[in-house]
This record gives structure tokens, sequence and C-alpha cells, in this order.
């Protein structure tokens, strides 16, 4: 029996469906059923499934060398870490093996900088799972049955007005997500973005992007910073990095760039080769400015389309980073409906709110077929 919990811990509401293969924009189930992949493992398969690329990258590094550590040098590691810093404010990185390790490692760099300090982060805000990412994930549901959480933390509204009144000469660091992805889908204005680094230079703290959801071409430009220009003193990346592989990156600018010293922070598998060849592939294509335009054009193609459904009150959204909230639908039932009716593999980040992350190679086409389903499930329901 492959569809059981009896022996899983039971923190996953998991569907009753069991994946086999995926291919491109599509997912395969046992009875070799065909789904649409809207959902891509949350942002993680930007290329789709089982992209030759990515499979080309992982089989011959794998015939090569599968680990080495962190106490010796590989090419790809080596390369990945020049690269990401060639393509962004970046002159250092520290891997990781996710996104909440990141995190973890944003906030030990920021703390170590500033001999202590408070970090500052904001409403609706999601970091991670860890201790120190989840003390800067303001949400009591999941915060309050692990507490206590980690000492000073303060999250404060997402206004320009907020975060400049709380950041002070204690701060080590503000983190925020440019587009913040659990919470629905919540595209942070440019203004607030200024504050936050007017307040971090005016105070000396560090002003962290987490990018581990909106970065990697996401919202159609390689990074989410790019569309504001307020670039931050860090950034961390892990989902769509490693073509499906765990791989994370603190990408660190010229202020946190010589922090960390050896002993300071380290991670077994971090930064293996196999990843970090899987990660090359990725870059090679999400960094590519057609390949950019075209998740522009699919994004406000999606919205557009999802903005004229019966029942949707608002569509937000940069790229192919949308979410779409209903009024009188259920959006966990509606994602329900989507799966086992149409085909449509989505997700609900609330009681109203429908967020779709499709792999950044759809077609417009597949965008259209997306709508459809999405049409015939509330038609349905109704
Ligand atoms: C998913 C996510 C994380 C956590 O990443 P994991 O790899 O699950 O640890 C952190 N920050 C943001 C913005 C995310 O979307």
């Amino acid at each position: 029996m492959t569809i059981s919990d009896e022996f899983l811990t039971a923190n996953y509401a998991r569907y009753a469906v069991e994946w086999v293969r995926g291919r491109g924009t599509r997912l395969f189930d046992a009875d070799d059923t065909e789904y649409l992949d809207f959902q891509t493992g949350l942002a993680v398969n930007a290329l789709g499934h089982s992209h030759p690329a990515i499979v080309a990258a992982i089989t011959e590094q794998a015939g090569r060398i599968i680990h080495a550590g962190n106490l010796f040098y590989t090419e790809p590691m080596v390369d990945l870490a020049r690269r990401l810093c060639e393509l962004s404010f970046g002159e250092r990185v520290f891997f990781t093996n996710s996104g909440t390790e990141a995190v973890e490692a944003a906030i030990k760099c920021a703390r170590k900088r500033r001999r202590g300090g408070k970090i500052v982060s904001l409403q609706r805000g999601f970091h991670g799972r860890t201790y120190g990412a989840l003390s800067a994930t303001p949400q009591e549901d999941k915060q309050a049955p692990f507490a206590p959480l980690v000492p000073g933390f303060v999250a404060v509204e997402p206004t320009p007005e907020a975060v400049a009144a709380v950041v002070d000469g204690q701060t080590a660091a503000v983190i925020l997500e440019p587009v913040q992805g659990e919470s629905g889908v919540w595209v942070l204005d440019d203004e607030l973005l200024r504050a936050a680094r007017a307040a971090c230079d005016e105070h000396g703290a560090a002003l962290i992007y987490d990018e581990v959801q909106c970065g990697l071409g996401r919202t159609g430009r390689l990074w989410a910073y790019e569309h504001s220009g307020v670039v931050p003193d860090a950034m961390t990346l892990s989902k769509a990095l490693g073509g499906g592989l765990p791989l994370g990156a603190l990408v660190c600018g010229p202020e946190m760039a010589d922090v960390f010293a050896p002993g300071d922070h380290g991670s077994t598998f971090a930064g293996g080769p196999v990843q970090c060849a899987a990660a090359h592939a990725v870059l090679d294509h999400v960094s590519d400015a057609a390949f950019l335009e075209q998740v522009t054009a699919n994004g406000e193609r999606l919205r557009e389309a999802l903005a004229e459904l019966p029942g949707v009150v608002e569509v937000r959204g940069r790229g192919l980073m949308v979410a779409a909230d209903f009024a009188g639908v259920s959006a966990p039932e509606l994602v329900k409906r989507l799966l086992t009716e149409q085909r449509l593999v989505a997700n609900a980040t609330g009681p109203a709110t429908l967020r779709l992350l499709p792999p950044l190679i759809v077609s417009s086409d597949e965008v259209d077929d997306a709508v459809s389903r999405i049409t015939r499930a509330l038609e349905q329901a109704a």
C-alpha cells in the first residue's frame, strides 16, 4: 500500500495520490493518469519535471563524484557560487540544503555582524520551520506549539511606517520576502522596501530578502528585488535552485560577505556537486532574457483570465507566482476538485485563496487549459 499514513508522522495533510513519474508540465499517477502541474512541488520544478538538461547534469555528475564535503573544493560548487554572484549583487555564497537553512545562515550572519541584536520580520511573512526561521515567521498556529522560540525576534505590519519605527541601533537585520508567498502571494510595495533599506542604512542593520520562493525567475525577473531596484545586503535562495534536489544558498553582498570565519557555520551535505550541477542547468534557463519574457507574458495572461472567473474578488502576483481570492468558494475544496476531477494540481494558501505556481516553462496554451479546468471546477460546484 503506497497511499498509507501508517508509518508517517501526521504533520502533512496529503492528498490520496501517488506520483509515479513526471515530464515537463505533466505528472502521472499510479494508474498513469495525466495531470497538469500548477503547483510544482511548491515552486521547485521551474523547468518542469525531469527536464533533460537537469537529468543529464545529475547523471553525469553522479558518475563522477557525488559527495566530497566542505573541507574541499568541487567544480560545480565553486562555479555555482561565482555564477550566483555574477548574476546578482552578491560577493560570496554560503550553500545550504534547504530554504529554512539559508534563513538560519542569514540570521546567524546578521547577528554575528552586529554582535547580537533584534531580528525584524513582517506579518504574513514565512521563512521556514527550524527555530530561527520559525521565530521570524509570525504565525500563531505555526509558532505556538513549539514555544519557547528564539529570543530577540519582532514582527511588524508590512508598512513603511511600521518598519521605520521598529528598526533601531539594536537591530541586526530586517528579513522580508519581496513577494510573500506562503501567506497568499502579496507583492510588497516599493515604498516599503525603500523604507526598510533606509532604516537599515540609518541604523547599520542588514536588509535580508528571502527569495526562496520568489527568486530564480519566478516573478519574470531573475531576482524579485530587480522589480524595485532596492538591493538587499543578503538574499536566501532554495526551492527552484537545485532543480528538484535539496539545495539552498545565502548570497551575501559587501556588508555580509566577510562575516563568517572558519568554524562559524557549516553543513555536511550543502553545496554537493550533484545538487550544484543540477543548479547550473536551472540557471542556464532562468537567467535567459527571452525565457523571463515568457514568464512575464504567461503570468499576465493567467492573472487576466483568473480575474474574469466567477467568484474571484482579487488576483495578485508577479510573473508566474499568482494567487486568486474567492468569495463564496472554499479554496481547499476547489483545490481538491481540481485535483480529482480536473486533473489540475494547485494549492490553497487559505480558506479563500488559490495559489498557482506553474512550471516556468509553461506555454500560453497550457495557461488557457488550466483556466478552463478551474472554470469547469467552479461550474460543477455551483
Ligand atoms: C519554502 C520557503 C522557505 C522554507 O524552505 P524549506 O526548503 O522548506 O526549508 C523559506 N522561505 C520562503 C519564502 C519559502 O517560500
